[in-house]
């Protein structure tokens, strides 16, 4: 973050012909930032400045950046067939195979290109399946940005057990058809099937709700969603958009042992290409266009160069050795973390899941969002940032998760662990 003016002119560009200056919500910065070149476990801004990425896209990046068995297995496709847009590819073929034999709930595979998109299928789905309307989801979770589902995330005190929207411009109708319930509270979701049995069309949630950093699920959470919502007659979906191949080949539902009716995959699963998928029992899927009733199309679904990097990261994961490394750092992290903040004095509760880690400034037990408000924001983002301005990138918004991927080296983790010393050590009291 030194020097800014190569930086600076980028973001001035950027700013007049871009929204906001980037293009998600997520991606702006409190610092000029433009990326020019990402490689392994680093990226590099417009004035050459090196940052160590725990950011990873949000999650995407696994293998690392400009992985080169990903670049090569795009290149060898796209040498051979670009996008044709009719019929099916072989790559198609294998990919729906190779995801079949992984994950426990696919039976069938639709391809399109980003969690929003699967996540917004499985909901049309499931409504055409059971005639029903509405959905429920959970407070903390995150499923992509259409009206079903964008709200309740990371809400302000006062909006908690009330709908939040994320946005202007959403359909009231859409909102009041999707039901807002605490995560980890079988109870809450049981009452609210008593009485509205036969509105609920499906139950959608985050396996581990890494969009407010790592709240595991209680034992016995997961499990209980699936009786109450067999007993209902609605469909369970996991957003495994996050866990999905970052955790396991086969998701966070073949740790679990739960297997939904449906459920959604993107980032890991491609190293970084856009792709995602929804799968499901074959007799819910087989209700998809043209065998089915269920509208089902895009231009760019299962174009080679995406499912060409899937293949070629689901191969490099298949070796071997990529999650339990990944596992095995994102340990030392936050086991270093941890140990640092109490000598340091500092109350910190750093969460771990595989190759996910988040430190929050706050006492646990933390099973839900509503825990999270105990977080002290202003230290969390301080921390963040500062380190940053030492060069390792951990996204400067409070409770945003860190991901280790199969680039970071030992001796990455140690640095991390050197600068997050000294940052700690000068963070300012109260
Ligand atoms: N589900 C989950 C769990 C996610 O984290 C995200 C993205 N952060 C989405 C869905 C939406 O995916 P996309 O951004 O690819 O539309």
């Amino acid at each position: 973050m030194g020097n800014t003016e190569g930086n600076l002119q980028w973001v001035e560009r950027a700013r007049r012909h871009i929204p906001g200056g980037v293009n998600s919500n997520n991606r702006a910065l409190p610092w000029p930032m433009a990326i020019v070149r990402a490689e392994g476990a680093y990226f590099y801004d417009a004035d050459g400045n090196r940052y160590l990425d725990y950011h990873a896209a949000f999650g995407p990046i696994i293998l690392g950046h400009n992985h080169p068995a990903v670049n090569a297995a795009v290149r060898e496709a796209m040498e051979r067939v670009d996008l044709v847009g009719t019929a099916v590819t072989d790559l198609e073929v294998l990919l729906a195979e190779k995801i079949s034999e992984h994950v426990p709930s696919a039976e069938m595979v639709a391809l399109c290109n980003s969690g929003s998109e699967a996540t917004y299928l499985a909901i049309r789905l499931a409504r055409a399946v059971t005639g029903r309307p509405s959905i429920v989801k959970f407070q903390g979770t995150y499923h992509g940005w259409h009206d079903a589902v964008a709200m309740n995330v990371i809400s302000p005190p006062e909006r908690i057990g009330r709908k939040d929207p994320l946005s202007q411009g959403m359909l009231q109708e859409e909102i009041d058809h999707t039901f807002v319930l605490p995560f980890n509270n079988l109870e809450a979701v049981g009452e609210l099937m008593d009485s509205r049995s036969d509105e609920i069309a499906a139950v959608i949630v985050e396996v581990i709700p890494h969009n407010i950093g790592c709240v595991m699920p209680k034992e016995g959470f997961l499990e209980g969603l699936r009786t109450i919502t067999h007993a209902n007659g609605s469909l369970l979906i996991f957003d495994e958009v996050v866990t999905g191949f970052r955790h396991d080949l086969g998701g966070y539902q073949r740790i679990c042992g739960v297997t939904p009716d449906l459920s959604t995959f993107a980032k890991a699963m491609a190293n970084g290409y856009p792709i995602a998928a929804l799968v499901g029992k074959a007799e819910y899927m087989e209700r998809l266009a043209p065998g089915g009733g269920v509208f089902f199309a895009g231009t760019f679904n299962g174009t080679p160069s995406s499912v060409a990097a899937a293949l070629a990261t689901i191969r490099e994961l298949e070796v071997g050795g990529v999650h339990e490394h990944c596992f095995q750092l994102a340990e030392m992290a936050a086991n270093g973390l941890q140990e640092i903040a109490s000598e340091l004095g500092i109350v910190m509760t750093v969460a771990r899941f595989g190759s996910v880690f988040v430190p929050y400034f706050m006492e646990g037990p933390i099973e839900s969002y509503e825990d999270l408000l105990r977080n002290d924001t202003e230290r969390d983002i301080w921390f963040r940032r500062s380190m940053c301005e030492h060069g390792v990138f951990m996204l400067p918004t409070a409770l945003k998760r860190n991901h280790v991927g199969a680039a970071h080296t030992e001796a990455d983790i140690a640095m991390t662990l050197e600068i997050a010393r000294q940052v700690l050590s000068s963070m300012p009291a109260h």
